[in-house]
């Protein structure tokens, strides 16, 4: 325990537990104040907390950039899917990914729809849009006064003197548009920025936090809250489905009968049939805003691994997967619209998710700057469009419950 005797550790632990000193208070270098909280707990509520008190990553840097009251960190196994052959315009060649789960059958499913994937040439995917959005909400007194202020920053002078404002918050950051909606007495302003190598929305809310000053300056109204839920962070919503948020990416792949055949074990046309009448009249009925097999749990499984925030799911999750048949070969696409997704910054500087990154290649900012970013999503899109392919074949073959009975308990 360091300096800390072991006395003063328990008076500390004692103080907690008859709450005398909070969590957050306990003023000690990292390390060991993770062990006074964790051992505190431990006497609170009777658990037995050895698991999680092994661990590699810095709790030091975690403490300030990632984690308050820290007691230690849970471990999640890592399975490795690839070669996964991709063919995009920052993503070119074949890449092992990282899956962090407890779902049994996951990596193995992630795995096989790679092998189906490279045996058939390799994904095409391309980033059709890349922006992160902040949008604060604005009272104004009247709709007059709300039209006069969607005409005030539509006005290229404006927007040049919020540009030039935002970018005297950050170095990466640059305010691409403002998007003005207005309900009522109410008026959004949906900003997008380009962020680079960072998922940014730190970035941007620094920045629309100067951009919304100026403007309560130069209009006279009131900021309501930073963030309106026009943005829209960590909500299944049909705007960032039809404008996108982070990356827009989309991935295809034509695969030959016989590699369906042989790697899926099923055909075209049964794959066809089990992706309309789930993914599309299913998901239709069900009233979803994913049209998709499981997206999400494969860009959970990638996101925790590769210390995204596992949150942004939510987003990822409203994938429109696309299958058909084109004379001999299956035609099948998947497009993501909302793919937050960043190399620097938040968990991606946490040092197990930074070697996760680092399989492919993709830690850290890129040269240029964004490269590294975009990279990564195209491999998202294409391990996603790997999941689809290898669930859509398991149940086209009524395997997906043996698989599940043999690889998952
Ligand atoms: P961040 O860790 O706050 O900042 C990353 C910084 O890295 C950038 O601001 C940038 O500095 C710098 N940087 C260095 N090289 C870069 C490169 N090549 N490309 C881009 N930036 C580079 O990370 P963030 O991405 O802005 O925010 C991510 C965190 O936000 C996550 O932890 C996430 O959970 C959290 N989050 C926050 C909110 C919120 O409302 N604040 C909402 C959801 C999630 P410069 O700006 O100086 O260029």
């Amino acid at each position: 325990m360091g300096e800390l005797s072991i006395r003063n550790a328990e008076l500390l632990v004692n103080k907690i537990v008859a709450g005398k000193l909070g969590f957050h208070q306990v003023d000690l270098p990292a390390s060991e104040a993770v062990e006074i909280r964790r051992k505190a707990v431990e006497k609170l509520t009777g658990a037995d907390l050895g698991g999680i008190s092994a661990y590699v990553i810095d709790a030091e840097s975690s403490s300030k950039r990632n984690i308050e009251n820290m007691i230690g960190a849970i471990q999640v196994p890592v399975g490795i899917a690839g070669p996964l052959a991709v063919s995009g315009e920052y993503a070119n060649g074949e890449f092992y990914v990282p899956l962090a789960t407890t779902e049994g059958a996951l990596v193995a499913s992630v795995n096989r729809g790679s092998k189906a994937i490279t045996e058939a040439g390799g994904a095409c995917v391309r980033i059709f849009n890349d922006e992160m959005t902040r949008a604060p909400v604005f009272a104004v007194s009247n709709i007059a006064e709300a039209q006069r202020v969607v005409e005030w920053v539509k006005k290229p002078a404006n927007f040049a003197k919020l540009q030039q404002a935002t970018e005297e918050t950050t170095k990466h950051g640059k305010l691409i548009r403002i998007d003005p909606y207005v309900v009522a007495d109410n008026v959004f302003l949906r900003c997008a920025f380009d962020t680079k190598d960072a998922l940014g929305m730190n970035m941007v809310t620094i920045a629309t936090d100067r951009l919304a000053d100026i403007i309560v300056d130069e209009l006279n109204i009131r900021l309501v809250a930073l963030s309106g839920n026009m943005c829209i962070d960590k909500k299944p919503a049909a705007l960032n489905l039809i404008e996108g948020r982070g990356k827009n990416v989309i991935a295809e792949i034509s695969m030959p009968r016989d590699v369906v055949k042989r790697v899926l074990k099923t055909t075209p046309e049964s794959m066809s049939d089990v992706h309309y009448r789930k993914n599309v009249i299913g998901s239709i009925k069900a009233g979803s805003l994913g049209f998709n097999a499981h997206a999400a749990n494969v860009v959970a499984a990638i996101f925790i691994a590769s210390g995204q925030d596992a949150a942004h799911v939510v987003e990822a999750s409203t994938a429109i997967t696309s299958l058909s048949t084109r004379g001999d070969e299956l035609y099948a696409s998947v497009s993501i619209p909302s793919l937050p997704v960043g190399t620097v910054g938040g968990g991606a500087t946490v040092k197990t998710q930074r070697e996760c990154l680092s399989i492919m290649n993709v830690a850290g900012g890129g040269e240029p700057p964004g490269t590294h970013a975009k990279k990564f999503a195209e491999i998202v899109c294409c391990t996603v469009l790997a999941g689809e392919l290898s669930l859509l074949a398991a149940l086209a073959t009524h395997h997906l419950a043996r698989a599940h009975a043999t690889l998952g308990r």
